[in-house]
């Protein structure tokens, strides 16, 4: 069985009768039978998932009407509630915690007969970027193995990436789909904010991040998008999608339009690798008849500050539930003091959700608000007003996704402000809001580099576009594994 299929070829071939579901995603959980061990992207294999392929078989032979993903193999964040199922945000606090619904993107996948293989490995409460933080230890890049896959998202595209399936969700609230789809070489979109409904995805910093797909390919992104977008009357944050359709026109091209170069992200720190590959992918660009041009965004400088500013500060008042009384783990009250109680609570956490949940308790605190808190939503406002400026002129902008290569296991978890600069690149369009798209673009000494696209708040279906017009221009290898 060729599992290598995109999610368009897999519809095309289980509608012509060429390959049956249960064939293939019996030979998607061999897959990752033969390989998971080494590569961890699963915490979760779900046992029911041949059954479930035999019942849509059974479905497709009977005439009766088939949802448009016909069995589709899809693996689910672990922060991502399926109704029944374990949901541990990788995390030794939700160990035995069962969902007691489906998240509004997980229904949607279900009414459209998609089948869900397990749940993805991610760092602990989508904290991190290396997935080095999960507490049941880090999947590994499927392009080296002692490399890490990115994150917080790196189950997710590690499990696209080594083809144990065929896409997977995953939640990005600072670049968690798009960082690990960069260091993994595949796709990873963060829609406009309200674009997909957050309703069932457990929060982190739930004013910034979104649930995004991680594919092979920039068409099956956009397959996926008309399947999860649009309004949800759970999420009140969420917008209409407009009925479209981010499959029709998906090939129209970049000729005449215009793309914003980002300075800031072009420089300081950059891997001359990187900086080699974001300067070809715009000659690329150029070669389809787009018009690029240098931008700045100035605020750029101040980002990372005011991102992890604002995520600690909700972070803080989200996690703040996990108190052993409403969700946690077993143990008596009688004893105790409130104090002690609740720290005995929380040490279950691991530690880089505590350095937030300090971080996050003292930044908002009286006294220090105007200083941290209110000054990171300055920030985030006059980066928002520059990215609009830059959208008057440009159609798109571009830099890399990230600015360095895959990094060795272990080697920057030590070190959390290297780790934070790593997100430089990412976190503006979540402070902003705007949609932005990671594609694979070329292979360094064996490790994937990925090129981020950006559009103007709204603009997913030409962002789309944009991505498929890069993304037609390379031809990666194949993972080794
Ligand atoms: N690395 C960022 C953080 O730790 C991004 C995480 C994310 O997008 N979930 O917060």
């Amino acid at each position: 069985m060729n599992l290598k299929i995109s999610a368009l070829e897999y519809v095309e071939q289980v509608k012509n009768g060429d390959i049956s579901a249960e064939d293939f995603v019996s030979s998607s959980i061999d897959r990752i039978k033969n390989v998971d061990d080494k590569l961890h992207a699963f915490l979760q294999v779900n046992s029911k998932a041949v059954e479930h392929a035999q019942q849509i078989d059974k479905k497709i032979k009977s005439g009766e009407k088939v949802g448009q993903c016909f069995g589709m193999p899809i693996s689910i964040k672990d922060n991502i509630c399926i109704k029944h199922s374990k949901t541990t945000c990788a995390s030794k606090m939700l160990e035995k915690f069962t969902a007691p619904y489906d998240a509004t993107v997980i229904s949607k996948l279900k009414q459209e007969d998609a089948i869900f293989v397990g749940k993805a490995n991610m760092d602990e409460f989508a904290m991190g970027l290396t997935t080095e933080f999960s507490a049941y230890g880090p999947s590994k890049n499927p392009w080296n193995t002692d490399y890490v896959p990115g994150g917080s998202s790196g189950g997710s595209a590690v499990s696209v990436s080594a083809f144990e399936c065929i896409a997977s969700l995953g939640s990005d609230t600072g670049g968690s789909v798009r960082n690990p789809a960069s260091f993994c070489s595949v796709v990873g979109f963060k829609p406009t904010y309200g674009l997909i409904s957050r309703f069932g995805l457990i929060s982190y910093a739930n004013s910034i991040e979104q649930i995004g797909p991680i594919t092979r390919t920039v068409k099956d992104t956009a397959f996926l998008l008309n399947i999860l977008s649009g309004l949800d009357s759970n999420d009140n944050t969420t917008i209409e999608n407009g009925n479209q359709d981010y499959l029709a026109d998906i090939d129209s091209g970049i000729e005449g339009k215009k793309i914003g170069i980002i300075q800031e992200m072009m420089g300081e720190g950059i891997d001359p690798s990187v900086l080699s590959a974001t300067n070809d992918a715009v000659s690329k660009l150029e070669g389809l008849g787009a018009v690029c041009e240098k931008v700045s965004i100035d605020m750029v400088k101040y980002s990372v500050a005011s991102y992890y500013t604002i995520t600690a500060t909700e972070a803080g008042s989200n996690l703040a539930r996990y108190d052993n009384l409403r969700y946690g783990y077993e143990f008596p009250v009688e004893g105790f003091e409130f104090n002690s109680y609740i720290s005995k609570a929380r040490a279950k956490f691991g530690p880089e959700v505590i350095r937030r949940m300090i971080l996050g308790g003292f930044v908002p605190s009286a006294g220090h608000a105007g200083k941290y808190f209110l000054k990171a939503l300055k920030v985030k406002s006059k980066l928002t007003k520059e990215v609009k400026d830059a959208f008057k002129k440009f159609d798109y902008l571009i830099a890399p996704t990230v600015p360095v290569l895959p990094f060795k296991l272990g080697e920057k978890i030590d070190d959390p402000i290297a780790l934070f600069l790593v997100d430089i690149n990412t976190v503006m369009s979540n402070l902003s809001g705007i949609p932005s798209i990671s594609v694979p673009f070329s292979i360094s000494n064996g490790l994937p580099i990925g090129i981020q696209l950006l559009a103007n708040h709204g603009e997913d279906k030409s962002l789309l576009q944009a991505a498929k017009a890069l993304e037609s221009t390379v031809n990666l290898p194949e993972v080794p594994i």
